[in-house]
Formats: C-alpha cells, sequence, structure tokens
C-alpha cells in the first residue's frame, strides 16, 4: 500500500458553471476528455519495468537467506511502491482538475468489479484464460481508473454521473449513428453513414458528455428538408444500426 504520497485535498468548490465533460477511460489513453484533451496516467519507464523484471531474478539466484536476496527483493517492492505513488498523485491533480473545471463530470460507466474479478474460478468449475485476464486486470488497476473516478466524486459531490458505455465508442457524436463500421481504428472514428471524422476517443468521450450511451438515439434525418421533427420521425425509414455484440469498453 502507497503510504501519505499525495496531500489529499477537501472537496473542491463547485466552478459556477454548468459546463459537461464526458470521460472515456481506456487502455492507451487513460482518459480521453470530451473537450479533446488526452491525459495519460504515468507509468513505470522502460527501464524501470526492466528493473521489475531483473530484480527477481537476481533475487532467485541469491543464497537462500542472504543479505542479497533481501536487498533485491526490497528493489522490487519499491519500484512497485514508485508506481502507485505516479497514479496516486495522477489520479489526485487530475479528480482536482476536473472537480474545479467543470459544473458535471461524466464517466463511461464501466463494471470495473466484474473486470477485476478473479478469473481463476473454483476448483470445481476453473477459469478460462486465467493468465490473459490477469494481465488485463493489471493494466486496469495500472490505469488508475476507478481510483480517478472515486476521487473525482470525493471532490465534487453530486456533480459525477455515470453513462451507460455499450456504444459510447460505436456511435457517432454528430449524427447519433451507430455503426461497427465507423470504428476505423483504434485512434480514427469515420461515420459510415454522415462521414463525421474525428479521433475515435474524443468521439466516445463525446458521447459520454451527452449522455449518449446505452440507447441508440434516432438520429437526425440527412434529407432534403435537413433536420425532422420528432412528430415526421416515424414516417422516416431509419436505416437500421448493423448489430453488434456488446464490447468489453
Ligand atoms: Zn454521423
Amino acid at each position: 500500500m502507497a503510504r501519505g504520497f499525495a496531500v489529499i485535498p477537501a472537496p473542491a468548490e463547485a466552478p459556477g458553471t454548468d459546463e459537461v465533460i464526458g470521460i472515456d477511460r481506456g487502455v492507451k489513453i487513460t482518459a480521453a476528455l470530451s473537450d479533446g484533451r488526452k491525459l495519460n496516467c504515468p507509468q513505470l519507464t522502460v527501464k524501470e519495468r526492466a528493473q521489475v523484471r531483473k530484480h527477481p531474478r537476481r533475487a532467485a539466484r541469491a543464497p537462500k537467506g542472504s543479505e542479497q536476496k533481501t536487498a533485491e527483493y526490497a528493489k522490487v517492492a519499491r519500484l512497485k511502491a514508485r508506481e502507485a505513488g505516479r497514479r496516486k498523485d495522477w489520479c489526485e491533480k487530475t479528480s482536482t482538475m476536473l472537480a474545479r473545471t467543470y459544473g458535471l463530470v461524466r464517466f463511461e460507466k464501466l463494471n470495473i468489479k466484474n473486470m477485476t474479478r478473479s478469473a481463476r474460478g473454483t476448483a470445481g468449475q476453473p477459469g478460462r484464460q486465467v493468465k490473459q485476464k490477469a494481465g488485463l486486470n493489471r493494466a486496469i488497476l495500472a490505469q488508475g481508473w476507478g481510483l480517478l473516478r472515486q476521487r473525482t466524486e470525493y471532490k465534487a459531490p453530486g456533480r459525477v454521473e455515470d453513462v451507460p458505455a455499450p456504444y459510447t465508442s460505436l456511435r457517432c457524436s454528430a449524427c447519433g449513428w451507430i455503426d461497427k463500421n465507423s470504428r476505423k481504428s483504434q485512434a480514427e472514428f469515420v461515420c459510415s453513414f454522415c462521414g463525421f471524422t474525428c479521433n475515435a476517443d474524443t468521439n466516445a468521450a463525446t458521447n459520454v458528455a451527452a449522455g449518449q450511451g446505452g440507447i441508440p438515439r434516432p438520429r437526425r434525418s440527412a434529407g432534403a428538408g435537413g433536420m425532422t421533427t420528432a412528430t415526421s420521425r416515424s414516417s422516416i425509414r431509419e436505416p437500421q444500426p448493423t448489430r453488434v455484440g456488446i464490447p468489453l469498453f
């Protein structure tokens, strides 16, 4: 456990604005904001990660009960503590910024508990892909997703909301069209209906800011009349969104 690394401030005062910010949390980018900013939680450096692998090997080779063995294990523990400290510090700074800057902070709803639950299963029903899930669990925890939301809620009580996640990454934030083909790559979103082009993470965060994630919203018609009204919507043939599986993120 990391102790006393960051000074924990009291709840921040509301900024006196009703500006809404949406936050999409991911593995590549820790927090993509709907204003286009991309915030990354600092990780161990490549050199530090190499040390994390090196010292246990040296410890294993050291004679049993030797001073060297103890020292090698201590080095690993220090590196892990350093990583946890950086993560905690980043979450404190970022949550303070969010609480002070925005009237309402919307996170896409992640079931982190389910994602990080042990994949080992029970003796009678062993889990599958234990190793892969353990890797994902570590990645998720390392990103500090849960901590960021928790700290933001503490500093902005009543001003944090969760938006159902399933379609935030596939929905066009300009027209509401949901299609897995719009997600061209990890980074690129090009709407297959209206052609809106955007960074994929920013697009998802914009959907989160709008509170649009779980339920497909009727899109605007691109017909000659431009936007349609609610009363005329029923007469328009809406192309049906491609059926897609619910993505994990
Ligand atoms: Zn579109």
